[in-house]
């Protein structure tokens, strides 16, 4: 039996999510397909914070971020959930650290984003759990925050939900195909007719890829996130102690006490190995455990007590660590995003660019970074640069 809908979304995690919202609010009838249970931990999009931050190396995504905290606030009436918390944020590191902090300053001051240059004195006296030396300086940006991630990807999933959309779990997308102008689309012993198709794939993302014969160099690696138990919260209180991230390499980055523990989160960026999204484990990664313990117990030793949870989480990685948002070149009514690790403070926005992408083919957006041709996605074995 085939099943008609306007836009079909394949995998609810954040983008899909944002995607299904955006669509149905705009009066599409959609069909949102997820192969696993809803909130799932064998992709990306749970566990309960993520960082939002205007601070970013190039003005697009200044841009693009400024627009995703309007489509979270869009989120937010619709829903009457609060999902965007501010905390401020720290830009931190030497001087002399591989991210330099003049290309994020740079790139705010094009896109009229306040933030301040902090020298290492007023960062210790400002949140005096850092230890540092004068060799370091920092950067901070007021309207960073966290976005509460399980709890804003399920009220894009109920809000869209309220706008009609119809949204499947445990339906794993087994075959596409193009037919004329539409697309079928077999899920869960189900097919489905659809004139637009948007691919929020994630991780497996190849695979979906494959049945439009595209093929583009890709990488999946198993990062972990660590919660530690401080021996005194105070300096770590939510409102008091901003969101962090540690610009160098390796680059770590933090949050304030948030969630159900009196604990901060705190982790390696990229510092995970290549997994199969399909047959990789759970397990701790006792490297990266020994990496994040040992730059907490140097430079936040305040934080340096019990890890009291563990979690792992998927990255999936474009080789130059950009999104893709785009149609495909030779299947226009196809759209495609891809959050390459840092995607979920986009959510908001990238689901509604795939929105004026599916509804009207085109959108106001500057994805001319973020297409799903340009060079380096050509190449079959490219250097990777994973540093943001
Ligand atoms: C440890 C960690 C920390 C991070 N920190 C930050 C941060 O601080 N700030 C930030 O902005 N970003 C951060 N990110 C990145 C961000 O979380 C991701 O970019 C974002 O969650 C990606 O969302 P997604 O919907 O693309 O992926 P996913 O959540 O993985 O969703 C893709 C979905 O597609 C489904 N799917 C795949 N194939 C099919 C199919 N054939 N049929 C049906 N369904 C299918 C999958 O099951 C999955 O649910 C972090 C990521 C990790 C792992």
């Amino acid at each position: 039996m085939k099943r008609e809908f306007d836009a079909i979304v394949v995998g609810l995690g954040a983008l899909g999510s944002g995607a299904a919202y955006w669509l149905a609010k705009r009066g599409a009838n959609v069909l949102g397909l997820e192969q696993f249970e809803f909130g799932h931990a064998r992709g990306s999009s749970h566990d309960w914070s993520r960082i939002i931050r205007k601070s970013y190396f190039t003005p697009a995504y200044v841009r693009l971020a400024k627009d995703a905290y309007a489509a979270w606030d869009a989120l937010e009436r619709d829903s009457g959930e609060h999902v965007v918390f501010r905390t401020g944020g720290l830009d931190i590191g030497p001087y002399d650290g591989a991210i330099a902090l003049s290309t994020y300053a740079e790139s705010m001051r094009t896109c009229d984003v306040y933030f301040e240059i902090l020298d290492a004195s007023e960062i210790r006296k400002r949140w005096p759990v850092w230890q540092i030396g004068d060799d370091v300086h920092g950067l901070f940006q007021p309207d960073s925050g966290i976005v509460a991630a399980e709890r804003a990807t399920a009220a894009l999933r109920r809000t869209a939900t309220t706008f009609g959309a119809v949204l499947r779990e445990n339906a794993p997308v087994t075959t596409l195909n193009a037919d004329g102008d539409e697309i079928v689309v077999e899920a869960g012993g189900e097919r489905y007719r659809t004139g637009k198709l948007i691919l929020t794939a994630a991780s497996w993302t190849p695979r979906v890829l494959a049945y439009f014969g595209m093929r583009i160099p890709f990488e999946v690696t198993k990062e972990q996130v660590m919660y530690f138990q401080p021996r005194d919260l105070g300096g770590f209180a939510f409102g008091e102690f901003p969101i962090w991230i540690w610009m160098d390499d390796p680059s770590f980055y933090g949050f304030p006490v948030f969630g159900e523990l009196d604990a901060v989160k705190i982790t390696q960026d990229c510092g995970g190995k290549p997994v199969d999204p399909d047959t990789r484990g759970f397990e701790e990664d006792t490297q990266i455990t020994a990496r994040v313990t040992e730059f907490v117990r140097r430079r936040l030793p305040a934080a340096a007590g019990p890890v009291v949870r563990l979690k792992t989480c998927l990255y999936a990685l474009t080789p130059d660590r950009d999104f893709i948002v785009d149609t495909l070149p030779a299947f226009p009514n196809v759209s495609i995003a891809v959050g390459g690790g840092h995607g979920f403070k986009f959510a908001s926005v990238i689901g509604r660019i795939l929105s004026d992408l599916a509804l009207a083919g085109r959108t106001d957006a500057d994805l001319s970074a973020l297409k799903i041709d340009r060079p380096i996605l050509q190449m079959s074995d490219p250097r990777k640069t994973y540093m943001l």
